[in-house]
């Protein structure tokens, strides 16, 4: 695979610098901006593989951006990580809305940034021949023959919980909002009956047993299964 090309975009020089310092030792191609305005000119003219993109910015919104971004075609296999501030969670569900893949919380380990932009890359990566199997934690799931197991060990699961499990395993790392998983579970409109994935969520928990900690309630947005370490 080719160098990723990531755009960083943040106001604040010596975090910038921090920021670019290590995506570049990470061997990317990386591109950045201090501002909205010369962050869309920059992802218009370099169209990378991943935004990383400050929410407050000098001459607007890391979300306004973010919607912009989503705004343009050429952009469309484009990944986006907001940084939010500690605290800020209506920014958090808000940018998720926007169509942000994930965000790190300011003040942040560059380390973790660095895992969880590999996290989102992998995730936007074109699947070339489908997997047959899905594996992460000791939980594997066979598409095409439907069954699942745990540690090697098969489990019982409804056709809601394997789509659940699905959705779950396809997205290591990445935050999945409860209206996304109503949408792309259940095929339901999102609206505020929300208890219903707390309710399958838990269930398929306690079936996972010990391997259903790797499914994370993220507070107020919904759940993430953990990253896979590369
Ligand atoms: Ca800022």
């Amino acid at each position: 695979m080719n160098a990723p090309r990531v755009l960083v975009v943040e106001d604040e020089p010596d975090l910038r610098a921090l920021v670019v310092h290590n995506l570049d030792m990470a061997q990317w191609q990386v591109f950045e901006a201090g501002s909205v305005r010369s962050a869309l000119a920059l992802a218009r003219a370099h169209v990378p593989d991943l935004v990383v993109l400050d929410v407050m910015l000098p001459d607007g919104n890391g979300i306004e951006a973010c919607k912009a971004l989503r705004a343009e075609p050429s952009l469309a296999q484009t990944a986006v990580l907001l940084l939010t501030a500690r605290g800020a969670e209506s920014d958090r569900v808000a940018g998720l809305e926007a169509g942000a893949d994930d965000y790190v919380v300011k003040p942040f380990s560059v380390r973790e940034l660095v895992l969880r932009c590999r996290a989102v890359l992998r995730r936007r990566q074109p699947i070339v021949e489908p997997p047959r199997a899905l594996q992460a934690h000791g939980i594997a799931l066979d598409d095409v023959a439907h069954v699942a197991s745990v540690g090697g060990a098969p489990i019982a699961l409804t056709a809601l919980e394997f789509r659940l499990l699905h959705m779950f395993l396809t997205n290591t790392g990445v935050v999945l909002t409860r209206q996304r998983l109503l949408e792309e579970v259940w095929q339901m409109r999102p609206d505020l009956q929300t208890r219903t994935v707390d309710t399958h969520v838990k269930r398929l928990r306690e079936t996972l047993g010990k391997a259903g900690g790797a499914i994370e309630t993220v507070r107020g947005i919904g759940y993430r299964m953990a990253s896979v370490s590369p």
